[in-house]
């Protein structure tokens, strides 16, 4: 068969193709991640007692040992740079009130898989405050300087990072309900679970839809195992990512509404408008699952190395950043640019960026007939714990 049209011909499958491609959208464009994401910055904000929770369980060590702190599935942004900015002044907080000789020096590492654009966030990264000529205090208050060390680290999640023993505080959110792949049964064609007709679990056959949950569980469980290797004796990691409260895999939820309605939907009109095959679309699969409690608990439990302090499902909000609600076109266009901001990458690599514009055209088309409908049910669920090694 001549292939389809799209510039391109990847094939979202196997692991290593997923982990080398997949990324939020970069810059600071109209539909990049980094102007996308106020809603993510919102509900982690909304998160933050639970945050600080977790930070009072860390072991404060000796302040002459750097306190170090990781943000796994960092994205580009100043999400990230507000969250460690509150985890290093909360530790700050807890060292001059215990009583110790001082306050440690604080080291950050953003973690990402590679192509994540780490150029615009080191970019966004204030100056270093110049330790000497100031109080710690001073350089905390200063919004204009940071008060840590920071470094990037391009890799997977699901795999080691970072040296044994050498991190205190864990950060993860919104990034564990990315797969580290598409499971192969759903992609091959003569499987019960070959996802037809669709491009994402929500609806669709209850076979393709327990193979994402098995393939969530044993990556959730890969983490774990890491950071179990990794974490100082006394850490802690918290982890917030979409969540559902059905216990039937095949509603996703928020994450369902998402890509499984007005975006599957546009795959269906460039099939019916003959732009792509049927089996084109049949081959692209969001590799996103949002677990129940149970789902991720199991996992957990099995693992065994980690005490479980806070699991809880907390209901984040929509994840549009609309100005004028009643404004049906821009509810449209914030659906396809939320949309487009997390899953463009992939859809690109799929079928080329121009039609990748015409995909997102149709999901803006269709979300304005839907707006208000959209506002009114657009709602993420998070799965939010926090974990400490036994
Ligand atoms: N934590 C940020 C960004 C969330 S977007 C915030 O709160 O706004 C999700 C991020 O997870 C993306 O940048 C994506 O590249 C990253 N991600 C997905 N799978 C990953 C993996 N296996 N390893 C590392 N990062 C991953």
């Amino acid at each position: 068969m001549a292939p389809p049209s799209g510039d391109n011909n990847v094939v979202v499958s196997t692991n290593l193709k997923l982990e080398r491609l997949l990324s939020m959208k970069g810059g600071k464009d109209e539909a990049s991640y980094a102007n996308n994401s106020q809603a993510q910055a919102k509900h982690a904000r909304s998160m933050l007692h639970l945050l600080k929770e977790t930070l009072d369980g860390v072991e404060l060590n000796l302040p002459e040992t750097p306190f170090v702190v990781a943000d796994l599935g960092c994205s580009s942004g100043n999400n990230t740079i507000f969250i460690i900015n509150v985890i290093i002044e909360h530790i700050t907080k807890r060292y001059e009130a215990s009583g110790h000789s001082g306050v440690p020096e604080f080291s950050a590492f953003f973690a990402d898989l590679p192509s994540n654009d780490f150029n615009t966030l080191f970019q966004l990264l204030p100056p270093l405050a110049n330790q000497g000529a100031g109080s710690m205090e001073e350089c905390l208050a200063s919004t204009a300087h940071r008060s840590f060390f920071a470094a990037g680290v391009p890799g997977s999640f699901y795999r080691r990072l970072f040296p044994a023993r050498s991190v205190d505080v864990f950060y993860s959110a919104f990034s564990l309900h990315w797969l580290s792949q598409v499971p192969d049964i759903v992609l091959e064609k003569t499987s019960m679970a070959y996802n037809r007709g669709k491009i994402f679990i929500h609806g669709a056959n209850k076979i393709a839809a327990s193979a994402y949950r098995k393939q969530f569980q044993t990556d959730l469980a890969g983490f774990l195992q890491m950071r179990s290797k990794e974490m100082k004796k006394g850490g802690s990691i918290f982890i917030a990512l979409l969540g559902r409260t059905s216990e039937d895999p095949t509603d996703q939820g928020g994450a369902g509404l998402l890509f499984g309605t007005h975006f599957q939907d546009a795959w269906d009109d460039l099939v019916q408008e003959g732009l792509i095959t049927s089996e084109k679309r049949d081959d692209f699969n969001i590799p996103v699952y949002a677990p129940s409690l149970q789902d991720f608990k199991e996992v957990v439990e099995a693992n065994g190395s980690f005490r479980i302090k806070k699991l809880e499902v907390f209901q984040g909000g929509s994840p549009l950043v609309v100005n004028e609600p009643d404004d049906a076109v821009e509810v449209g266009r914030a659906l396809a640019n939320s949309c487009r901001s997390v899953s463009g990458v992939l859809v690109d690599a799929h079928i080329g960026d121009k039609l990748g514009d015409e995909l997102f055209l149709r999901v803006a088309n269709r979300a304005t007939h839907k707006a208000e409908e959209i506002l009114e049910k657009l709602q993420f669920f998070h799965i939010v714990a926090s974990l400490s090694l036994k």
